[in-house]
């Protein structure tokens, strides 16, 4: 899915048509019926880590609709249609420890999502004006053009995707919002302070959070702390920090802790500023066999036993174990 720095560039493209009013609407999803939106205004967006917000308000001068003119909500089958595309063909054993989630999109169990009860699918009447988009695996937006196939699919068909949410706007533009899940929330979750793009984001805070007694690959991939950090920032950031995924980060030193954080926001701005000067983002571990060394690089499944597990890549000798804990004291006098 995408990584903090491709949700800001979705921002950015999203960011000229605030202010305008969509004019018509198209798109395949079923949960957030597209013609919801029809004459809303686009009044404000927003992201916060890999999430992204579009505030939605109707004509001041018409107010909300005074009756739901929606069809009947769908049936919960329905729900399926939000899934993600189908994902390359990884081999047999690429299911749950697949780097790729198999899942419509990965929720984070700790993220930092509203309650349940506060999302709906009504359109944006009352307090719930902003729809919150998360992407999958594949998720894109699109300006005044539409995604084309770029490979046929297993039965040959050259089939372009099919976006979820097309808004045409009165400037006479549009956007297509692929493979994401969308849902309407009464305002944007903000902690900026936890979002490693953001300028408020809080060292202190998220020094604390990885020293925990926990591995820090865990640490890193915790939105409440590490907001848009994904599976490519964390692998790269510890590699170039020089840390073994599985150390625990209370065994760390202050400094080596703060090397790392300063990685993370290091390789994620320059992936940032890298997209918006058009340069690929050069990875240096993720999903490679050798290390710029030179060395043999592992890989491994790796989470929270009974968590969602994510393929990690480290190199053993640039990023050595920390040696064993001092076992308790065993000596009888
Ligand atoms: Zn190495």
């Amino acid at each position: 899915m995408p990584e903090g720095p491709s949700v800001r560039k979705f921002h950015h493209l999203v960011s000229p048509f605030v202010g305008q009013q969509v004019v018509k609407t198209g798109g395949s999803s079923k949960k957030l019926c597209p013609t919801t939106l029809q004459s809303l205004w686009l009044q404000d967006t927003q992201v916060h880590g890999k999430k992204l917000f579009l505030r939605f308000d109707p004509d001041e001068e018409m107010g909300p609709p005074a009756s739901n003119p929606l069809p009947e909500p769908l049936q919960k089958g329905a729900q399926e249609e939000e899934a993600v595309a189908p994902e390359p063909a990884l081999g047999p054993n690429s299911q749950k420890t697949s780097d790729e989630p198999s899942q419509p999109t990965e929720l984070d169990p700790h993220g930092l999502d509203v309650p349940e009860s506060l999302w709906g699918e009504s359109p944006a009447t009352g307090a719930q004006r902003w729809l919150q988009v998360s992407f999958g695996l594949f998720g894109s937006v699109w300006v005044n053009e539409f995604s084309r196939a770029k490979k046929a699919n297993k039965r040959g068909d050259w089939r372009d995707p099919v976006p979820r949410l097309v808004l045409h706007f009165g400037g006479g533009g549009f956007l297509a919002f692929y493979n994401c899940q969308m849902c309407w929330s009464p305002s944007p979750v903000v902690k900026p302070t936890c979002d490693i793009l953001s300028e408020k984001f809080h060292r202190g805070q998220a020094l604390e959070a990885l020293g925990q007694a926990q591995p820090v690959c865990y640490t890193l991939l915790d939105q409440r702390y590490f907001s848009g950090l994904g599976n490519i920032i964390k692998n790269e950031a510890l590699y170039r920090a020089g840390i073994h995924p599985l150390s625990r980060g209370s065994r760390l030193s202050a400094s080596c802790l703060e090397a790392l954080v300063d990685h993370v926001v290091q390789f994620s701005s320059d992936w940032l500023r890298g997209k918006f000067q058009g340069t690929p983002q050069h990875t240096q571990i993720y999903r490679k066999d050798q290390c710029p060394a030179g060395h043999q690089v592992l890989k491994e499944a790796l989470g929270h036993p009974g968590g969602f597990q994510r393929l990690t890549w480290w190199c053993p000798q640039c990023q050595p174990q920390l040696p064993p804990e001092e076992p308790q004291q065993l000596q009888h006098p």
